[in-house]
């Protein structure tokens, strides 16, 4: 077993970047040549189809079937160009990642032969069977059916030899079963709540966007050494493991020179991407070693989302072209950084205003300062539910734990913005908001510099923070669908921006300027905001924790329990009143939560006992057996001194022992708490008995580290972290 682990650390440290084969065209030359776009739409489409299609898609105007078959026809005629075989209808069920179910094109054509077709009833609908999917009990067993339909706002595109059509997916009785049709719903609700409040300021605006740009962190392993880690391939992080002697204290791997291996399978990734209509943008060595990031350039919210997923799979299957496997969870290494997802998040008209930046006059300062801080406002109110919708076993691990984020969600607006807040509460109402570093201003106006960007100092320890143009949601997991947070987070800012109209149009019936009655009503939100949810301190102390209780902030850490803030009265409130869920469906998702909670420990707690018993134990008494033989070697040379000659390796054989009863009896603990935790029958209560198992798998993981620690390098079976973070 031994020279299975020195062999595979051996290989792949000699492994050499793969080439790259490299388009001859430029990038904006490919740039989304697999995804049916506008420009594609014109091309394959006749005008009338093309403008209905538009309509479609800018508007939500429904297909007529006659129109949707011409649309399929085009669109099968540009995906057989393009070698395409199979349709696949694509969705995002409450797992992790996509699913696909793949049909080829071919028909009997009913003359002895086989035709390609596509209709439109195929475009637009399928009926995969759902019941092997999540559902919380919505659909009874014997109802197995959901379906699919198309998201027409979101553009077909072409993964290797398949047309994938993105699609929402929902139970025959309207319940939806996915990620993607809650977001749209949240996406319809803030927009169409901010938009009445834009044209306040500015009457053309005929519609308000939600932008999300994401950065995914990831780690990248050499796929040999993967493979010699039951705990990675079947958990997705090591459970195991001492740390390195050297990790991450030299920061010597942020933004450092990209490894030649990774720089390879970062440009495969890259030019996947511009394939399909990605902009990606940026890509950097992380904190950690073997840590990495990727981020677009922002785009609409819903079809950010897509173009996430899109990446996560491209990246798990290009990955292993070069020899790594990518890690998307969110903590797969003890002791270095965990992986986030952050969720850059802003709103903007369609006359190019961005909302949550400063305006170019008073008026347009006055407009961010609204949108600006009811976003703060949605946080406080909402604000359980919103760490609860980027809470998972997984995200647990640095929910909390001292790394980013911190278990309460507190926005960070920075020194600028916060004085800023502080001084609209002392001016009149009708005191103008002008851009600093503009002359011939009078003093004594309040001023929003002119670049916030470099005035907002960058405070890691915030998990929703101001930056500049946009908001920062640094709580989301890497391996989370952003769709959750962004859900969430675009319900609450609805919810909150309608409560505002509803208050302004009163301050307006009064008969008061549009900028006083704005003003009026914003200051005893702003007040409320900074006494309680801005925050400008630092997130990991205790002092905090007690300073948020005090402020009424919520400070649960503990999964299982966060769930239950989706089915809290003001949540139920806020999302059936938005149309986002139903209060069958917010129960339904949580009884998923809790199942997957549960599951995902009872693998870990699983893997880690086996492991234990079949791996590392082993390795304790080989070694004890080897010092043994050593003592009765020296006890036949030397029978009258070798008790003080073998000192250590006594004490050694006696420490091993120690060690060894010691995992075994964790091990017997765990396992025994786990036979309770499965004959409870509520899943919330099974869920918070899993909690306790998890807890209990940090113990179990420190004794293995200690033995890992005294035993014989030769003899440990598994590549230790100095082997997995250092190759590549
Ligand atoms: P950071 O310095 O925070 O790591 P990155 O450049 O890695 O920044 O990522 C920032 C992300 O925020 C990018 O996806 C970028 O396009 C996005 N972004 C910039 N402005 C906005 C905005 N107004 N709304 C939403 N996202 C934005
Ligand atoms: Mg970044």
């Amino acid at each position: 077993m031994s020279k299975l682990r020195f062999d595979v650390v051996k290989d792949a440290f000699k492994k050499k970047a793969v080439e790259v084969k490299t388009p001859t065209k430029k990038v904006s030359e490919y740039f989304g040549e697999l995804v049916f776009n506008r420009e594609k739409m014109k091309k394959y489409l006749d005008s009338s189809t093309f403008s209905k299609l538009s309509d479609c898609i800018d508007n939500g105007i429904a297909l007529d079937s006659e129109t949707a078959d011409k649309v399929a026809e085009g669109i099968k005629r540009w995906a057989l160009e393009n070698g395409a075989t199979h349709i696949s209808h694509w969705f995002q069920p409450l797992t992790e990642g996509t699913a696909e179910k793949h049909d080829s094109f071919m028909e009997y054509d009913g003359k002895g032969g086989m035709i390609e077709t596509l209709t439109g009833k195929s475009l637009v609908q399928q009926e995969p069977d759902a019941s092997s999917f999540p559902s919380g009990g919505i659909r009874a067993t014997f109802e197995a059916r959901g379906y699919t339909a198309w998201d027409p706002t979101s553009p077909v595109f072409i993964q290797e030899d398949t047309l994938c059509i993105p699609t929402v997916f929902v139970a025959y009785t309207g319940e939806a079963l996915d990620y993607k049709t809650p977001l749209k719903k949240a996406l319809k609700a803030v927009t169409e709540a901010a938009l009445p409040i834009c044209q306040l300021f500015d009457p053309k605006v005929k519609k308000v966007i939600s932008y999300l740009g994401w950065e995914q962190e990831y780690f990248l392993i050499d796929e040999d050494v993967y493979a010699a880690r039951p705990d990675l391939v079947l958990t997705g992080r090591t459970l195991m493991g001492h740390a390195s002697s050297k990790n991450q204290q030299l920061d010597d791997h942020y933004f450092g020179a990209i490894p030649s291996r990774v720089e390879a399978f970062m440009k495969d990734i890259e030019i996947a991407g511009y394939k399909l209509g990605i902009p990606l943008k940026t890509h950097h060595n992380e904190v950690a070693p073997n840590q990495f990031e990727l981020a677009p350039i922002y785009g609409e919210t819903n079809l950010a989302n897509d173009q996430n997923q899109i990446m996560m799979n491209i990246m798990n299957s290009i990955a292993r072209k070069h020899g790594f496997v990518v890690l998307f969870h969110e903590k797969p290494f003890e002791g270095i950084n965990g992986s986030g997802k952050h969720n850059n998040w802003s709103l903007g008209t369609d006359t190019g205003v961005q909302l949550m930046a400063p305006g170019k006059d008073p008026k347009g300062n006055l407009q961010f300062i609204t949108f600006f801080v009811n976003v703060l406002a949605a946080v406080q109110k909402y604000n359980s539910v919103l760490k609860a919708s980027i809470a998972s076993a997984t995200n647990a691990h640095r929910l909390g734990a001292n790394e980013a984020p911190p278990a309460i969600v507190s926005a960070f607006l920075g020194h600028t913005m916060t004085e800023l807040l502080k001084k609209l509460l002392d001016v009149p109402s009708d005191t103008p908001i002008e851009i600093a570093g503009k002359k011939g201003k009078s003093l004594g106006l309040v001023e929003v510099p002119e670049i916030l960007m470099d005035n907002t100092d960058r405070n890691r320890t915030s998990p929703f923070a101001f930056t500049g143009n946009r908001f920062e949601f640094r709580a989301v997991g890497s391996s989370a669908n952003c769709a959750g947070a962004m859900t969430t987070l675009n319900a609450a800012v609805a919810d909150q921006l309608i409560e505002f109209k509803s208050q302004l149009d009163k301050e307006l019936s009064k008969g008061k300027a549009l900028n006083i009655a704005i003003m009026d009503t914003l200051k005893p939100i702003i007040k409320s905001v900074l006494d309680v949810v801005c925050f400008e301190g630092n997130g990991y102390t205790d002092e905090w924790k007690a300073e948020a209780t005090r402020r009424g902030l919520d400070t649960e850490t503990n999964v299982p329990e966060l769930f239950k803030a989706f089915t809290e009265k003001n949540s139920v409130e806020m999302f059936t009143k938005l149309g986002i869920y139903t209060e069958k469906e917010l129960e339904a998702r949580n009884e998923v939560r809790w199942e997957t909670y549960c599951k995902k420990v009872q693998i870990e707690a699983r893997v880690i006992g086996r492991m234990a018993i079949n791996h590392v134990v082993p390795a304790g008494f080989t070694y004890q057996t080897k010092l043994l033989e050593n003592i009765n070697l020296f006890k036949s040379n030397f029978p009258d001194t070798y008790q003080s000659m073998c000192a250590t390796q006594i004490k050694l054989v006696h420490e091993l022992s120690k060690v060894i009863l010691d995992i075994q009896k964790k091990v017997e603990d765990m396992i025994q708490a786990r036979q309770v935790a499965n004959h409870i029958e509520d899943v919330y209560q099974r869920a918070l008995a899993y909690h306790d198992i998890a807890d209990s798998l940090f113990g179990i993981r420190k004794s293995i580290d200690n033995l890992e620690e005294i035993t014989d390098n030769d003899i440990w079976p598994l590549p230790k972290y100095r082997e997995i973070l250092f190759i590549n």
